[in-house]
């Protein structure tokens, strides 16, 4: 048994926008309510379930928030039962204390009612009180939903989905084959996102560099703004919506680039990142961040994890830049700028990102 979410964006129209946002006001206001319930619980000595507060909300909701029999229970249902894990973890010391909910925070809720109540059809989810939404893209695998949660960021609507129960080998589109997977190494690095032992590379978009200035106009327009005022606000989803459109580049890239290494791969040889090292270097931390290498490898290690694909890391102080892939020399020092990696022991000239590939290659 395995669970796969996939997050994919809307296509609602007007009507539809209004209510899932009624749906996720509810969810918040029965989450709150919920809150200072089981808050007063807490003062009287009395542990309050979410089972108990859940009784107590269902009693009284008609009556003060009467708006809410157009709506789907599920929203107040599963905002309840999620407060009755955020406690329970506090409980149990692995998080900080649930807080009030507010219009400014995340705006989300829980849609089903468990295994099987939510339908989707092609691009089309069948969401309970609201009826079938646009998706912007097919559910990838097939199987039964167990969970969806609609959410929203810088004004556009999105569905996550967890889908239960199925092989490797049921998804949707079935990706191309290599019949010649080989063992890859793979250097990392700011300019070129992934150099491959076997000579593939992956451009790095970079997006941040690209967005610099007009992520500074959106920065200033919203300085400007008084706070609060209906301005301020616009500048802030504007300046929300330029940071989206940064993120989503860079996104974008990863999955593109690991897609393509573990479709051709066998097994896999890293380097392991010390992230928090570089950024040290002022030079290269925006770079860096820019870059997100972490997010990439990341992506990159579950994406083999699901294909049985094996993934060597090679231990942090290993020179895969330093040390000649041909015969072994290891160079005293190496500075960033020699872009060509030349042997003096044996005359090997490689790229220097390829030569640092070919040393992480597993054997
Ligand atoms: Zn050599």
């Amino acid at each position: 048994m395995a669970l796969r979410t996939q997050k994919i964006a809307l296509n609602p129209n007007k009507k539809q926008s209004t209510q899932m946002s009624q749906h996720a006001g509810y969810a918040r206001v029965a989450f709150n309510f919920g809150l200072s319930s089981f808050k007063v619980g807490l003062d009287q000595d009395e542990w309050r379930s979410h089972v108990d507060i859940k009784r107590e909300f269902n009693a009284v909701k008609y009556d003060k928030f009467d708006w809410c029999k157009d709506l789907s229970q599920n929203a107040s249902k599963n905002a309840i039962h999620n407060l009755g894990d955020a406690v329970t973890r506090w409980k149990k010391g692995q998080n900080k204390f649930p807080v009030y909910k507010n219009r400014s925070g995340k705006c989300s809720y829980q849609a089903d009612n468990g295994y099987g109540t939510v339908e989707v059809h092609k691009k089309r989810i069948n969401l309970p009180k609201i009826g079938w939404i646009r998706m912007r893209e097919e559910l990838r695998w097939t199987g039964e939903i167990t969970k969806v949660v609609v959410s929203k960021h810088n004004d556009k609507w999105y569905a996550s989905i967890t889908v239960r129960r199925l092989d490797s080998n049921n998804y949707k589109h079935q990706p191309v084959l290599f019949d010649d997977k080989q063992p890859i190494g793979i250097d990392v690095g700011i300019n070129t996102l992934a150099t491959c032992s076997n000579g593939d590379t992956y451009d790095n978009p970079r997006p941040l560099k690209r967005y610099e200035r007009k992520l500074a106009r959106a920065n200033r327009r919203l300085s400007r703004r008084q706070k609060g005022s209906q301005n301020w606000y616009k500048a802030k989803s504007m300046l929300s919506s330029v940071h989206a459109r940064i993120a989503n580049i860079r996104e974008d890239a990863h999955h593109q680039a690991t897609i393509r290494i573990v479709r051709k791969a066998s097994a896999i040889g890293i380097e392991t990142l010390k992230v928090t090292n570089m950024l040290k270097n002022r030079k290269l931390a925006k770079a860096l961040s820019d870059s997100a290498l972490g997010g990439f490898l990341s992506k990159l290690k579950y994406k083999a994890d699901r294909r049985g694909i094996p993934i060597d890391e090679a231990p942090q102080f290993f020179a895969s830049s330093k040390t000649c892939s041909n015969c072994g020399h290891k160079k005293a020092d190496l500075t960033l700028s020699e872009r060509t990696y030349h042997c003096s022991e044996c005359g090997f000239e490689c790229d220097r990102d390829l030569n640092a590939a070919i040393n992480l290659c597993p054997a």
